[in-house]
């Protein structure tokens, strides 16, 4: 293991802090280390291998179009974008979707897409109003949106017209709003941010001022989405549509892919021809991923699994924090859950996966829980288990 750790830090841009595990197998929602150690994994690669590990069809589909054709640019056709795409259409009600790489160019995309529609409709907006504790990604652009000063500060000068309100504060959505303003984007759960859920009046009133005002409401769903709030996609249980929304992590179950997807009336004003390309985006191996997994997510309902699932590990995690001195607070909903602590995080972090348990933080005091969405109440035992041990030796020292 530790040859495989020294070769990679040798190699490498010194930007993770990682955790010194290889990790080399997966199976259902287990990982293997080079050891042969076995770990519960409540992170899913931060919450993208919705399906897990090893799903057998998945991987026929992968290797059948591995066989056949992995790239030719979209200079071309290819046979499984427009299915990828219409599955897409499918599970989010909109009209026109462009696939990307990663999650921070559909972000990139979708910010695009509605400076587009505002000089397309000559009204002179421009500026972004974002969320504090938000995070969209790391491009200049998706970072330029992110409420952490600590991603944006050693990069400034960010993108101007930018503006940051106060998530689930509609007063102070309302003060930053101006005559140039352009979109508002947000993420209907914010997962990097410490778990924080918009509240149905949140988004209610966000969708009313976009109308009200002209403004394009943008929904970042590329961590909350794809089942993992119970609803294939976390703006669809508050009733409210955007204009655009931003997809990634999950949807490609573990392939490279994003997309970011608008209405027709949208599109209508939005990019043409020239105005926005990738060379890889929506190859057909990501797209053969992509139909794949939207089919596997609809015939086996997992949202319908999630809320089930979901409302059993909040049960649990509310017990635990009831129990325990160092739990303060259970967060968010479904697959998508985390528990604040009154220390910082990383200490239980590193003492779980010593002890066979994969978690990831979010902010520095919140465990944040994004398991595979196929995991049974037997696995909540699991890691409830060893999250008590895991407090109880935080709560010591
Ligand atoms: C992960 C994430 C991104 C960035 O996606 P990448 O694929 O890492 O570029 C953007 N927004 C949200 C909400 C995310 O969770």
């Amino acid at each position: 293991m530790n040859q495989y750790i020294e070769e990679t830090k040798k190699g490498l841009v010194h930007t993770y802090n990682r955790f010194p595990v290889v990790f080399e197998k997966g199976e259902g929602v287990y990982l293997y280390d080079t050891d042969g150690k076995k770990y519960l994994d409540f992170a899913a690669g931060i919450a993208v291998c919705g399906l897990g590990y090893g799903n057998q069809e998945l991987n026929q589909v992968l290797k059948d179009q591995i066989d056949r054709l992995t790239h030719t640019s979209n200079l071309y056709y290819n046979t499984t974008c427009g299915e990828a795409a219409k599955a897409l259409r499918r599970i989010t009600g909109m009209d026109r979707v462009f696939f990307t790489n990663s999650g921070t160019e559909a972000v990139e995309g979708a910010l695009k897409s509605a400076r587009k529609y505002a000089f397309k409709k000559k009204t002179g907006r421009y500026e972004f109003i974002a969320m504090e504790n938000s995070f969209h990604g790391r491009s200049i652009g998706a970072v330029s949106v992110t409420g952490s000063e600590a991603y944006r500060t050693p990069f400034e000068p960010m993108l101007p017209g930018v503006k940051f309100a106060k998530f689930n504060d509609l007063d102070s959505v309302k003060e930053q709003i101006t005559d140039k303003t352009c979109a508002i984007i947000l993420e209907p759960l914010q997962g990097e941010g410490g778990i924080n859920q918009a509240s149905q009046e949140f988004m209610e009133g966000i969708r009313k001022l976009c109308d009200e005002e002209g403004i394009l409401m943008i929904c970042d769903e590329i961590q909350c989405g794809m089942g993992r709030t119970g609803s294939m996609f976390a703006w669809q249980s508050y009733g409210v549509k955007p204009d655009i929304m931003a997809m990634a992590k999950a949807i490609g179950s573990g392939l490279p892919v994003g997309a970011f997807a608008m209405t027709e009336e949208t599109a209508g004003y939005s990019l043409e021809p020239g105005d926005h390309g990738s060379t890889y985006g929506g190859n057909p191996l990501a797209c053969a991923a992509v139909a794949k997994t939207v089919e596997i997510f609809e015939r086996e309902n997992i949202a319908e699994h999630v809320q089930r699932i979901g409302a059993y590990l909040a049960e649990k995690l509310d017990g635990l924090v009831a129990e325990s001195d160092v739990a303060a607070e259970r967060r968010g909903t479904g697959l998508i859950q985390g528990i604040r602590l009154t220390k910082p995080a990383g200490g239980a972090i590193s003492r779980a996966l010593e002890e066979g348990l994969v978690v990831i933080s979010a902010r520095d005091n919140v465990i944040r829980l994004v398991p595979p969405l196929i995991i049974e109440e037997e696995h909540v035992d699991e890691m409830i288990d060893i999250l008590r041990r895991v407090l109880r030796d935080v709560e010591e020292c």
